[in-house]
């Protein structure tokens, strides 16, 4: 039987705290006033194909936070997905499309890189020792977040970096009652329905998938012949 849930705690860090807590260099002065420690978003996903909804958080959560930059991370191998997803070279190079000409978006292909299971826990562990003195950020969706008592690692993951989390329609918070308990901001983005597994189908069918990715990555996908036969796994 699955644990009863636990209501969020949301908003248990008020806006911009955060940014105050010193960092592991603990020169940390103020998140809205002139703050010298890097506030870094890490934004993982399969991205197959990067959306125009994560598009919409990842701005969210740069101008509100206010990040000064947030790296996409396409998941190497992503453990929890049982579905066959598509050549890490077509997910990098979507995203990379996908984040052209966007302030402060960096794609970060440190998980393709490593061996073995996408860690979120490894890839911030790796990203504070090359820069120690930056504040990290984990970027979420809802699904994610209620799913999160299951990633590996997750006790230590929230106490290295601030959890932030976004709605998504038809998917109530509602974490574990242990993660729950645990601090986190939600962005302020209306829900928006759209979903790389809505994409995928829809290309399978032949449907157009315009307003659901930019121009630039629905020509990639064209081009390559993404999602079109079983091989793709949508
Ligand atoms: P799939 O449908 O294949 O599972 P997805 O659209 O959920 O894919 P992912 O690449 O798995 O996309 O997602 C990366 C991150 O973006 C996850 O944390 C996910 O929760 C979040 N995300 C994706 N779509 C939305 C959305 N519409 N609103 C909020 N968060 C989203």
């Amino acid at each position: 039987m699955s644990p009863p849930h636990g209501r969020p705690k949301e908003g248990s860090l008020p806006e911009g705290d955060e940014g105050a807590r010193p960092g592991p260099g603990g020169t940390a002065r103020s998140a809205k006033g002139a703050s010298c420690v890097k506030r870094i978003g890490l934004f993982g996903g399969t991205f197959d194909p990067p959306q125009l909804a994560h598009v919409a958080l990842a701005r969210c959560a740069r101008d509100t936070l206010p990040l000064d930059e947030v790296r996409w991370i396409p998941a190497g191998s992503p453990w929890q997905k049982t579905r066959a997803i598509s050549d890490a070279r077509h997910r990098e190079a979507m995203v990379a499309l996908a984040i052209e000409g966007e302030r402060g978006f960096v794609l970060d292909r440190c998980e393709i890189e490593r061996d073995g299971p996408s860690i979120t826990l490894q890839t911030v562990h790796q990203a504070r020792q090359r820069e120690p003195d930056a504040q990290w950020f984990v970027l979420i969706g809802a699904d994610q977040y209620n799913n999160l008592h299951t990633w590996r690692g997750w006790r230590e993951l929230l106490s290295l970096v601030t959890l932030v989390v976004a709605e998504r329609p038809g998917v109530p918070l509602q974490p574990d009652p242990a993660v729950a308990s645990m601090p986190h901001r939600v962005l302020p983005l209306p829900p928006l329905p759209i979903s790389a597994t809505d994409i995928r189908a829809r290309v399978a069918r032949g449907e157009p998938i315009t307003g659901l990715v930019s121009d630039a990555v629905a020509s990639y996908i064209d081009r390559h012949h993404l999602y079109t036969g079983s091989a793709s796994g949508h």
